[in-house]
């Protein structure tokens, strides 16, 4: 029996239109919210509404930012803008993106890219040699095999895992900063920066919103929040984070609440994308070891000020467990981490204790 389960929390983004369903990006579970109502209310709740825009489909989830104050409009369409641009720069599966035509030429020629794929590759490839390959941007063709999230996903046969995998690779990236070139030094390799790429775009959604004097506001894009700022006449914002174990079709339970400002929570999991075929779970964070979804874990949530190696870090500490992920986690001073073992138990790391309450 095959069950597919793109779309489990109720109340979210029911019946996506079937050209969402192709994309890699898209999470379709609600893995962090931003809770609105019952901040920490300092006193007098002031009447100012925000400015609230929500899209679907960049980045193939559910983008919403909400701001406060002056210009907050035109800086919420600005950044919107910007979201845009990147998700048309960096979608593997748009085959006019830029990372697709480096895909296509893998094996023949470097291609000329923009400042920001440059960025996001370098950054991908730093995770990858740290992790030693547990994260891995080159991971499109076996993310293709596996195809979890979109039509007919399938548990691949065993020669095709091992012949995707022979195209799994970051050391043969060659990124060359002064020709601002990209080159796959293997026939069929592609990258896939579904791992990193939404992180940096809050980065830069975050730039675009406080170049325009906006510092009151929050980003929800699935599983990457930024929140800045406070409310007027609140304090802190504060941050759900969805429990893996939790019922998908039940009330929202949290695994734990983050309090505090100008900060990015970001979380991967086995329960935002994946099917099952006779009770036996296959999610989308592959183990480049082994050609399988990842087992060491249920669930990661990273808590860091840089978006992007937030988004970085919760792949990588998802694929290698919670050992080797504290490890990697020492050299992100001021980045904290909370690990969901395969058992359901809770770790986190001490740096989170005044900032998460933990629900269970
Ligand atoms: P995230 O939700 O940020 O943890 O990213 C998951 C997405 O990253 C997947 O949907 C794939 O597009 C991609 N991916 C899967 N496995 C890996 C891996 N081992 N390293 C890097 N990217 C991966
Ligand atoms: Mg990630």
């Amino acid at each position: 029996m095959l069950r597919d389960c793109r779309d489990r929390r109720r109340n979210f983004v029911r019946g996506l239109p079937a050209r969402f369903s192709r994309f890699r990006m898209f999470a379709a579970v609600p893995a962090l919210v931003v809770l609105l109502a019952g901040a920490l209310s300092s006193g007098c709740r002031h009447s100012e509404e925000p400015v609230s825009r929500e899209e679907l489909g960049l980045f193939d989830t559910l983008i919403e930012i909400r701001a406060y104050g002056k210009n907050a409009k035109k800086a919420v369409n600005q950044a919107f803008d910007e979201f845009r641009r990147l998700h048309n720069l960096l979608n593997a599966y748009d085959p006019n993106s830029e990372i697709s035509k480096v895909n296509s030429n893998a094996g023949r020629a470097p291609v000329k890219v923009s400042s920001d794929t440059l960025e996001v590759v370098d950054r991908a490839l730093y995770f990858a040699r740290i992790s030693g390959g547990a994260f891995d941007p080159t991971v499109l063709p076996l993310a293709k095999l596996w195809n979890v999230g979109a039509e007919n996903p399938r548990v691949p046969e065993e020669e095709d895992i091992r012949n995707a995998l022979a195209l799994v690779d970051y050391r043969k990236v060659l990124v060359d900063r002064e020709n601002s070139t990209i080159f796959l030094e293997v026939p069929g390799m592609g990258l896939d920066l579904g791992a990193i790429a939404k992180g940096y775009a809050v980065d830069k959604a975050v730039s675009v919103l406080r170049k325009n004097g906006v510092n009151s506001f929050l980003i929800n894009a699935g599983g990457n929040v930024y929140v800045s700022g406070k409310k007027p006449g609140e304090t802190l914002w504060r941050v759900g984070i969805t429990d893996p174990l939790a019922d998908p079709s039940g009330t929202e339970t949290y695994l734990g609440i983050f309090t505090g400002t100008d900060i990015s929570v970001v979380s991967s999991g086995d329960y935002q994308r994946y099917f099952e075929v006779n009770g036996v779970r296959y999610h989308h964070i592959l183990d480049p070891k082994t050609g399988y979804p990842a087992k060491n874990l249920k669930g990661t949530t990273v808590i860091g000020v840089s978006s992007t190696d937030c988004d970085g870090l919760s792949t990588t500490l998802f694929v290698v467990g919670v050992d080797k992920g504290k490890e990697i986690l020492s050299a992100f001073p001021g980045v904290g981490a909370i690990f969901v073992k395969a058992d359901g138990s809770i770790e986190m790391t001490p740096n989170l204790k005044d900032k998460v309450k933990l629900e269970r």
